[in-house]
């Protein structure tokens, strides 16, 4: 118990020196992160500026954008890069794969576990060490069907 204690004191000053320093959390990144969290449609920066700009009416598209690539490098958001040249972003950060539909583009999750044999494959014959992975899964979303 006691050393639980001590671990949850250490997390809580790691996060708060964290924040002090390198992110500077701003209440426009704040509104963003909750837009994010509360959607599940996985939208891109311009549907993220539509909404943010109704409580910041002076943001701009490029400090919504900035704020979401930052967000994603912090691991607080993935973003997920579709061939339409799209960046998505989703507030869900644990691994998960994504679909994309070729016919409205609409990006979705997938209920698929990890698949972590995709990397032993991919490390047989490779001289170096690969970690990880990133799959984007294409075809026809449900409602394009009809
Ligand atoms: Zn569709
Ligand atoms: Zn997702």
């Amino acid at each position: 118990m006691y050393n639980i204690i001590i671990v949850i004191i250490i997390i809580i000053e790691l996060k708060g020196g964290f924040d002090l320093a390198t992110l500077k959390y701003s209440r426009q990144r704040e509104s963003i992160k909750e837009y994010l969290s509360n959607s599940c449609e996985h939208p891109t920066a311009d549907m993220v500026y539509m909404s943010v700009r109704q409580e910041f009416p002076n943001i701009s598209l490029g400090t919504v954008y900035r704020n979401l690539n930052l967000l994603a490098d912090l691991g607080e958001a993935l973003k997920i890069t579709t061939p339409d040249g799209g960046d998505r972003f989703d507030g869900r950060t644990h691994p998960h794969y994504h679909f994309c539909c070729t016919k409205c583009g609409r990006v979705m999750d997938l209920d698929l576990k990890e698949l972590t044999h995709v990397n032993e494959a991919a490390n047989e014959h490779f001289d170096g060490i690969i970690e990880s992975h990133s799959l984007l899964f294409y075809g026809t979303c449900k409602d394009c069907l009809n």
